[in-house]
């Protein structure tokens, strides 16, 4: 099954226009697939080892696990790049959907396993990134309008 979708489209399927937060973003990409979207840090992950984040789907939900980071941005950027993924109608990681949602019952090792996914050449990886590009200039610029309304009222 393939209903992969240009990064074009997804913009537009989104409807969200140019400026948007990433909580809209996240409500918008749950309204879009009729079902909820859970944000999971885990600790325990290393950006070192290239282990960013990962997006498992289950019948009734999309989770999305990403590393630690000190960098808001930076983990921002996990997630974006997951959730363009999502919405890019990319297949999610088969072996996620035999993990249960109970993350403190899922040894490190099997984590680690689900987790260890990252290639960058493929087609599907450069339009993640593009699409998570796009996102976070979208959100980036509605903290710039939100700070400014900050100025005004605030
Ligand atoms: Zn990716």
């Amino acid at each position: 099954m393939n209903n992969t979708v240009s990064v074009a489209t997804a913009v537009d399927e989104l409807a969200l226009g140019e400026t948007f937060t990433f909580d809209e973003l996240v409500v918008a990409v749950e309204r879009n697939r009729g079902r909820r979207l859970r944000i999971v840090e885990l600790a325990e992950l290393g950006v070192d080892d290239g282990l960013c984040a990962v997006w498992l789907g289950a019948d009734h939900q999309d989770l999305i696990l990403h590393a630690h980071s000190d960098s808001v941005l930076h983990r921002q950027q996990f997630v974006l790049h997951e959730l363009a993924h999502i919405i890019l109608g990319h297949n999610f990681d088969e072996e996620g959907q035999a993990v249960d949602f109970l993350l403190p019952d899922i040894p490190k090792e099997t984590r680690l396993r689900l987790l260890r996914r990252q290639n960058l050449d493929t087609a599907e990886e450069v339009d993640a990134e593009t699409l998570a590009d796009i996102f976070a200039a979208a959100i980036r610029r509605s903290t710039r309008n939100s700070s400014r309304f900050a100025e005004i009222f605030g």
